[in-house]
């Protein structure tokens, strides 16, 4: 029986919860087009997590640990998940559509011939049983709603658009540990490692997000200050990634991250379509504009009219004065 395979993504040895979604979507479409589930984890130390992956819905987990694979290295994971795919032949091939999934997917693709779906929110059967994928197409204003012709069908899903299964610790399934190869052809060798610290914007509660309305780099320490007083992180619009004033991991909207926080402050942002792609579900959305026909505004629950240069530092003042006379009060008490 042929099997739908899930690529396990690993961040250090923990696995990526786009994962679990996968498996989730992938128990569901197995049971209907009477398929099973496979998953394939690679990585270093990384064999403790191999249940968890039955636990969420694999039948069968292929484990590869190995130092080799200690590095994120794109050539060599790429060689070990072609060597699997040709092996056992999967259906349906799924990666997450996080920063490395997005690399890693479209030069499998190419090394098997498929064709790859990028990006999918839902994935769906049709009436005669053929896979659907379905993606935002044209910024968001549109549903496309593709089917693939090659096998194996490949496609990566966007982080926190499908449910995680619930966790079953009696669920059993074979493990298969493997020895990597085709890892020795140093196509990509590592000069040096530059620690970053990294942001996941699609699991914040508050982003504070800036855009092309401050005027200096230097001027993102003012969101920051904002962005800490709420336990957030911040958020830009494209124009500053561009600028290189700060790194990807913080762009939002349609070809950045689709965030979904409790609270999204969008200071200096006029609200393009490409924007609005990546975070018009916040649940609560706060704008700061000094131009009353921004289109952001159509979107927010709350408007300020002002100069940001204005109105955010007003807000960082009441805040901590705010918790300041909460402190005093809870000391007191
Ligand atoms: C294929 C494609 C993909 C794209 N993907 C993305 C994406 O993922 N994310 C993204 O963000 N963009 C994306 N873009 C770019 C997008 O089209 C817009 O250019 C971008 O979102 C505009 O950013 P902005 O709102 O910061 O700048 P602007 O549109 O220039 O808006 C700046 C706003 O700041 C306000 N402002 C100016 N000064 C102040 C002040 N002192 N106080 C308060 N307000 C002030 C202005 O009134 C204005 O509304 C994409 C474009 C393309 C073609």
């Amino acid at each position: 029986m042929s099997d739908i395979l899930v690529y396990a993504e690993t961040a250090g040895s923990a696995i990526h919860p786009v994962t679990f979604e996968l498996l989730g979507k992938a128990g569901e479409l197995a049971e209907r087009l009477g398929l099973k589930v496979s998953s394939a984890v690679l990585g270093y130390n990384i064999s403790d997590e191999a249940p968890e992956l039955i636990y969420h819905g694999a039948d069968k987990v292929y484990v590869y640990d190995d130092e080799r694979l200690r590095d994120l290295n794109v050539i060599s994971y790429k060689n070990v998940l072609v060597r699997l795919a040709r092996e056992i032949k999967p259906e349906i091939f799924l990666l997450g559509a996080t920063p490395w999934g997005r690399s890693l997917a479209p030069r499998i693709a190419a090394a098997l011939d498929t064709g790859l779906t990028a990006d999918c929110i839902d994935l769906q059967i049709s009436e005669d049983g053929r896979l659907i994928q379905v993606r935002p197409a044209f910024t968001g204003n549109i549903l496309a709603y593709i089917e693939t012709t090659s096998k194996p069908i490949m496609a990566t899903i966007r982080y926190r658009v499908m449910k995680k299964p619930p966790r079953d610790p009696d669920r059993r399934g074979e493990i298969i540990a493997r020895k990597p190869e085709g890892i020795d052809e140093e196509w990509v060798r590592c000069l040096g490692k530059i620690s970053e610290k990294r942001v996941s914007l699609a699991d914040a509660e508050v982003i504070v997000a800036g855009g092309r309305g401050l005027k200096r780099k230097e001027d993102l320490r003012l969101l920051e200050e904002l962005a800490g007083l709420l336990c957030g992180v911040i958020g830009v619009s494209r124009p500053l990634v561009e600028e290189g004033w700060i790194s990807k991991d913080h762009q939002v909207g349609f070809s950045g991250n689709v965030v979904k926080p409790k609270l999204y402050i969008a200071c200096g942002i006029s609200g393009s379509p490409q924007h609005l792609a990546g975070m018009r579900d916040s649940n609560m959305i706060i704008a700061i504009n000094n131009d009353p026909s921004a289109p952001i505004f159509r979107y927010a629950d709350y408007g300020v009219v002002a100069d940001l240069y204005d109105a955010i530092p007003k807000l960082i003042h009441s805040l901590t004065e705010a918790m300041s006379r909460e402190g005093r009060s809870s000391r007191r008490a």
